[in-house]
């Protein structure tokens, strides 16, 4: 992670520059603590955009992570990608359903870069990770 602090706000959402760069799993420390290992960093990419003519970020994340498989308990590597619409708005009265991957915030809310890659991560992590079959010690007998 760079030492430059980068804000993601409404006013991000005006300029035309995308926000790209690795943070390593050893610097968030709540991701740290939900998978199984810190090694490894996340490629994010923030990208300002308008959605339904309201100021917006598409935040996309991609990287490897280290969970505890849910049936042997050992180490599983998994690669992870996600990616999430944050709108910076109220949601519009018509608006019925916000949708699985967009989320509206406050027009005044703003984000720490590395804060929002973290949630980002969190909320993408496996409910149940479990090995490929085949790839699991469950699997073999003995
Ligand atoms: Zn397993």
């Amino acid at each position: 992670m760079s030492a430059r602090t980068s804000v993601v706000d409404v006013e991000f959402c005006g300029r035309d520059e995308a926000l790209a760069g690795q943070v390593t799993v050893a610097h968030l420390s709540l991701l740290r603590e939900a998978v199984a290992k810190a090694d490894g960093s996340l490629s994010y990419e923030i990208v300002p955009l308008r959605f339904g003519g309201k100021p917006a970020v598409r935040v996309s994340l991609r990287g490897r992570l280290w969970h505890t498989c849910q049936r042997c308990l050992g180490d599983l590597e998994a690669e992870m990608s996600a990616q999430r619409i944050l709108v910076f708005a109220s949601p519009p009265r018509d608006f019925e359903d916000e949708g699985e991957n967009t989320d509206f915030v406050g027009a005044d809310a703003s984000f720490d870069v590395s804060a929002l890659v973290q949630e980002e991560a969190l909320l993408s992590l496996p409910m149940a990770p479990c090995h490929q079959q085949g790839q699991c010690r469950a699997d073999v007998p003995g």
